[in-house]
């Protein structure tokens, strides 16, 4: 380690002390145990205090661990009780990155050991990007006892945390780390922290609480989550746990967790349309290859005075633009020659045919014995492609990061040079299901039941995912039976990287998705609302993969849980799941084109949410872009969908927005004209 102090910030959470901070206790009282059981490690380089409210613990959390320098440890105090107020392990789960449950135990261990009231707080800790966050207890002495129990083993999970290399930081294996950190095996940390130091000896009782060693009381999947599915209606959330997020913020969070793009080789086919490079692709050869004429004409040979005479000349070769050799051409001498053939060595330019006359034909009067020149104005390297004029060998002709288009230029250029094998992007493969024990498949034969409704969500979903030239692999509908979910999206990430669903992300008591995929799969909950119409329910998440060795794969595999209302689940596939796609296909921009759209006619304003209007875009007589809506727009309308090509960014308010106004648009299709 360097000699520089590592960072640290306190974050108390308290109503009371965010309105008159001269009551807050716990900041003088932390950054004391930061100074007296730091080892001198340490700097509190910030402090803030805020009230039990999760945008604002996020908000305070996210601009000490997302900038450019970020805090080396997050210590928050508060909130992280049993009353309904306290919400900071709800604020914090979401922005770790990684659970750190051994601190959590050695936290709740140390402080049982005090007093059994211990277990009724709910810390969470973790690294998110390169900074451990621990939520610390509200008390003074709780907060003060928490800290010491761990403080010592905290330099080290920081400098890794922030991306020292572990294998150096080990050398020397657990005894080394246990006399750097000033611990040792014999005792806990808590021990070691407060200078107790026992003679080691075994005791597996618990009933000499002074020194049981770190011992979870709690197992990830007891601790407070989303709705318990197995618990019932009566005990299931009645209001959502996962704060609102702006469309923005909830933007920023998928492009935070999106995978990176992984890189493969690939043939140069007609498959690779949509893909993008991953590293810059050279010519391997020129174009054209040799000299070539670009006329129907004459190759003529310029004497060594330097100027071509006008007149007759025996034509002594023919060079058609075809492979094998041509004999040299000699002074005097001309060579009849099709556009692309290449030019006979000794010949320096290309008299075109409509220069020239026939003078005299062959005795069996098949082939052309003399022609007339008729200009001697022709200058070395007229009419010749010269070697590598289009490509030069050896230069570079795509980037990495260009696309290679289905339009096929880009296709050709690399074809034209002879590249067999390009890196690109891998394309990430998309799974579609749906989920509801009333959804049945679209194309049933037969009139509906009471409550059965036909699977709109996933032929269109597939369809939109196809048409942007990903994979799309039909997943079926899946019922709100526990366990049916967990099967389908185990087995589906053995093949896909990322799944889309629609339906069950709402507040029903059969809406297992958020508990499926954070009890089930470990994964974890970016966010599960958005401040937004439609859409409101959208979630996004990722789940960690298992590193296998043999193929390269993503370092998580990410899930969009849609509304269930299919115009919801189409708004939220353009607007969350397309940026995220681009991201793991390396598209850059990702996202849909934003313009500027004058409205032809009146839109109501919503009150409450941003809305994402349904729209069709021309082009004006003026050249301007002009929107009309789709008219109704509830969320359970699909019809609001046919012809439209944008998404009208309607701002939430009062009132109208007037024809004429501009509004931004985000572009899913071809503008048409008016
Ligand atoms: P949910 O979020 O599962 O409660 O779904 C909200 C609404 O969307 C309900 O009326 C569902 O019946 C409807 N819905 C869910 N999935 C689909 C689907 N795949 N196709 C058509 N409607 C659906
Ligand atoms: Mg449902």
């Amino acid at each position: 380690m360097t000699d520089e102090k590592l960072k640290a910030a306190i974050l108390v959470v308290s109503e009371t002390a965010s309105q008159d901070p001269s009551t807050d206790k716990c900041i003088p009282v932390l950054q004391d145990v930061f100074a007296k059981l730091g080892n001198d490690q340490w700097e509190v380089a910030s402090t803030d205090i805020i009230p039990d409210s999760v945008l604002d613990i996020q908000k305070s959390i996210r601009t000490w661990t997302d900038s450019e320098n970020p805090i080396n440890l997050i210590v928050t105090s508060g909130g992280t009780g049993f009353a309904t107020k306290d919400v900071t392990p709800e604020a914090v789960t979401p922005l770790i990155d990684r659970h750190a449950p051994g601190l959590v135990h050695g936290m709740l261990s140390s402080s049982f050991a005090v007093t059994p009231f211990a277990l009724m707080a709910r810390p969470v800790a973790g690294v998110r990007k390169g900074t451990l966050i621990l939520t610390l207890p509200g008390s003074p002495k709780g907060a003060k006892e928490n800290l010491e129990a761990v403080l010592k083993l905290l330099p080290h999970a920081c400098v890794q945390a922030a991306g020292a290399a572990s294998r150096p930081l080990h050398v020397g294996g657990v005894e080394k780390l246990e006399n750097d950190a000033g611990v040792s095996s014999g005792s806990t940390a808590a021990g070691a922290a407060s200078g107790h130091r026992h003679s080691h000896h075994h005791n597996h009782s618990h009933s000499h609480g002074g020194h049981t060693g770190p011992k979870a009381h709690t197992k990830t999947e007891d601790r407070p989550q989303s709705n318990d599915p197995s618990a019932g209606p009566t005990r299931r959330y009645r209001s959502s746990p996962y704060p609102m997020l702006a469309v923005d913020e909830a933007l920023k969070l998928i492009e935070e967790h999106t995978p990176p793009p992984i890189i493969d080789k690939a043939p140069v086919d007609m498959a690779l349309g949509g893909s993008v490079l991953a590293e810059d692709v050279k010519a391997a050869e020129s174009v054209p290859a040799f000299r070539a004429s670009i006329v129907d004409g004459y190759a003529v040979r310029i004497p060594s005075s330097g100027k071509f005479e006008k007149g007759v000349y025996p034509v002594a070769l023919v060079s058609h633009a075809q492979a094998g050799d041509v004999q040299e051409l000699e002074e005097g001498q001309i060579a009849r020659i099709t556009t692309g053939a290449p030019l006979p060595p000794g010949a320096d330019a290309v008299v075109m045919v409509e220069d020239t006359v026939l003078n005299s034909q062959t005795a069996d009067g098949k082939e052309e014995k003399e022609v007339e020149i008729l200009t001697d104005e022709i200058k070395s390297g007229e009419n010749v492609r010269e070697v590598g004029s289009d490509v030069r060998e050896g230069a570079t002709i795509m980037k990495r990061g260009e696309g290679i288009t289905v339009v096929g230029g880009e296709f050709g250029l690399l074809a034209s040079v002879g590249t067999t094998e390009v890196s690109i992007y891998r394309r990430p493969v998309v799974g579609v299901l749906s989920t509801g024990d009333e959804i049945i498949p679209h194309d049933r034969p037969g009139p509906l039941s009471l409550g059965e409704v036909r699977d709109t969500n996933r032929p269109t979903l597939l369809t939109a995912v196809r048409s942007n030239n990903f994979e799309a692999v039909d997943l079926g509908i899946v019922s709100d039976k526990p366990g049916a979910l967990e099967d389908t999206l185990r087995s589906a990430f053995a093949k896909v990287d990322v799944i889309i669903t629609s339906g069950g992300v709402s507040m029903g008591e059969l809406d297992l998705l958020k508990p499926t995929i954070e009890r089930s799969l470990g994964g974890t909950i970016h966010f599960g609302r958005v401040n937004m119409k439609p859409g409101k329910p959208t979630t996004f998440a990722t789940v960690p993969t298992k590193h296998s060795s043999s193929t390269a794969s993503r370092v998580a595999k990410t899930i969009f849980s849609l509304p269930g209302n299919p115009a919801s689940a189409v708004v939220t596939f353009h607007l969350f799941v397309l940026p995220s796609l681009h991201k793991q296909a390396g598209i850059v921009p990702a996202g849909l084109p934003r313009v500027k759209v004058a409205l032809d006619a009146d839109v109501r304003m919503d009150k409450g949410r941003p809305e994402y209007h349904r729209a069709i875009v021309a082009v004006a007589r003026d050249g301007g872009l002009v929107a009309s809506s789709t008219g109704g727009q509830r969320s359970s309308r699909i019809g609001s969908f046919k012809g439209a090509t944008a998404l009208l960014c309607m701002p939430a308010g009062e009132g109208w927005v007037k024809k004429g106004e501009q509004v931004d648009a985000l572009l899913m299709g071809k503008v048409g004209a008016v």
